[in-house]
This record gives structure tokens, sequence and C-alpha cells, in this order.
């Protein structure tokens, strides 16, 4: 399944409810969210193919098109170069990973030069230059990119909410190579997980952080992923629980979609079932914190259904979406 389709099923994977209906003959889904225009590389995970890519776009018109995009292009070269060469590198003759370890220190060392750096940018440059000394020095586990354990329970857009940590649902490790680097969030979207909240059985702590354990193995597993798709995750009792770490793009809209979105998934099925009213409470909380955290406008908080065919999050909580992003607050 290429990346694509793979995306388009992001929340099918548990389920046949949150399915991706047909798609309509005559009438396309309309563009509710007229993005920006990103280059075609954007959002993609991190492959030699989109290396090349990006390689291309630099050398072609890209940087005409999209001069905003230059530096970013430049640092997600190296860092690509970096995260493969960090996952190649027991496979490698040592001279040729010192090669490759030195152009992407390069590549770090030509941005830090620009003045215009963005601060966000600047940092992940010098985080890159950290890690390539460290793998030299033969410490390639503090090394390793920037992992979702940092997460955010310590960010300063959640703090004051108690957000179950991923060590509370046992979460796998995710795979930093085939992640992208969140650079900034400027939306929202609200899934629906599609399982009847009566087959996460009691929501204990237990059985729910089995059934969030359960997504992230199909996300990664099966798709193909480098972690849970979404950063965020509800149960009917109104746990908030960490999935992805804000530090990378999710998973859970489609293709360029995922760009600058924060993917927030409540577990049930509502397209049959109701949202418990302790799981709005805590969505709503969630995502007042991160609007203001991210200075997100309420009309940039979208259901799933904005960016693809799909019936997520189901129509009883798309009703929420609606009135929130109309303004209402209950
Ligand atoms: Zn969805």
């Amino acid at each position: 399944m290429n990346l694509r389709s793979a995306l388009l099923l992001c929340c099918l994977p548990l389920l046949s409810a949150c399915t991706s209906t047909p798609p309509p003959s005559r009438d396309p889904v309309p563009e509710y969210d007229p993005a920006p225009a990103y280059p075609h590389w954007a959002g993609r995970p991190v492959t030699w193919s989109k290396l090349g890519d990006i390689e291309d776009w630099l050398e072609g018109s890209g940087p005409m098109q999209y001069p905003e995009f230059v530096a970013t292009a430049q640092l997600e070269l190296a860092e690509g170069r970096l995260a493969l060469a960090q996952k190649e590198a027991k496979d490698l003759a040592a001279p040729v990973l010192a090669s490759r370890l030195k152009t992407a220190e390069s590549g770090f060392k030509n941005l830090l030069e620009r003045t215009d750096l963005r601060a966000t940018l600047k940092q992940r440059a010098e985080r890159g230059l950290t890690q390539i000394d460290e793998l030299r020095r033969g410490k390639p586990s503090s090394a390793a990119p920037r992992t979702a354990s940092a997460a955010s329970s310590a960010s300063p857009t959640t703090s004051g909410l108690a957000i179950q940590p991923r060590t509370a649902w046992g979460a796998g490790k995710a795979l930093p190579y085939r992640l992208t680097a969140a650079s900034g969030w400027n939306r929202i979207t609200i899934h629906h997980s599609a399982m009847d909240s009566k087959d996460i059985g009691v929501p204990t702590s237990g059985h729910v952080a089995d059934t969030i354990k359960d997504i992230q193995t199909v996300h990664m597993r099966d798709r193909g992923w480098g972690d849970i798709a979404y950063h965020f995750l509800i149960d009917p009792t109104g746990r908030i629980w960490q999935g992805r770490s804000l530090d990378w793009q999710g998973a859970h809209a489609q293709g360029a979609n995922n760009i600058a979105n924060i993917g927030v998934c409540l577990l049930g099925d509502f397209n049959h079932e109701r949202p418990d009213p302790r799981a709005l409470e805590a969505l709503e909380r969630l995502v007042d914190r991160l609007c203001e955290g991210h200075h997100i406008a309420r009309t940039r908080v979208y259901g799933h259904q904005h960016f693809a065919a799909t019936e997520c999050p189901g129509d009883a909580l798309m009703a929420w979406v609606a009135r929130y992003s109309a303004g209402a607050t209950h």
C-alpha cells in the first residue's frame, strides 16, 4: 500500500466504522482548508527518495516558487541524512558513515550561518550538530534524534492538564527515521477510533491502555508509520493520553494535511453512540489549551472528514466540532 492510500485509511485500523466511504464519483470532497501550497516533499517520512526529491527541488524551481521553504528544505535534508546514517550505521563501513555524517554536518552548519533563520529551525540545526558529535563519540543512544519520550506532558501548551504519559499505555518506541519533525502548529483535527466504547470494556486504565497500544501496533506494524498516528487520545471517562509527541507531525489526516495539524482521537464510535460528557469536557479543555498555546484559531479545529472521504469522527462528535469551531463554548 502506498503512503497516500495508507494515510487515507488512517482511522480504519481496528474498525470498520471509521471507514472511508467510497470516494464520491461526482462531488469530490471539498477542500475546506485552503492550506498554503506546500512543496511536494513536505510531510513525507524520511527516505532516500524523499531526500533525492528535496535535492532536486532545491536545484530546480523550488526556491523560486516557495522561497519561505528553502531553509526547511535544507534542514530536512541534513536531518534526513543524519537519521538515515544512524539507521544504517551498523551496516556501513566506518569511512562511509564518517562521510555521511560530514555531509549532514555541513548542511546544519550552512544553515546556522543564515542570519534570517527562525528560532525553531536554529534549535533543530543545533540539535543535529550535537547528535552528530555524540554519534562520533560513540554514544548512539543519547544521540538518537528527538524521541517521543521527550514528549509533552512537560509541554508548556498542555501544562496543567493531567495527561497519561506514554509509559502508562506501554507505548512502543517511536521510530524517528519514519517521522517528520514538526515546525509549529496551526490547526487541530478531531477523530474517533470507530470502535464501540463497549468493546474497550470497562474503561479502566488497563483496558484503555491495551486499546491504545493496539492502535499503535496497527499504525506501526501494518501501516508502517513511525508511531501512533494521533498526538492525543481521550477515553470515555475523560482521561487524556499522550500519543505521538508534538515533536513530530501526525499521520492522521491526509498527506500534506498533516503539516502543522495536531491530531486528537476520542475512543468510541460516534456514528452509533454519543460521546460521554466527561470525554467531551476533556476534549474541550485540551483543545482550548492547544489553541491558546499555539495561537490556533477555533475556526481551524476540524473533523477528519474535512480532509478525507471518511465518516470520522462520526455525526455526534462532528456536532461538537461544528459548535466549537463556530465559537460556542459547550
Ligand atoms: Zn479519523
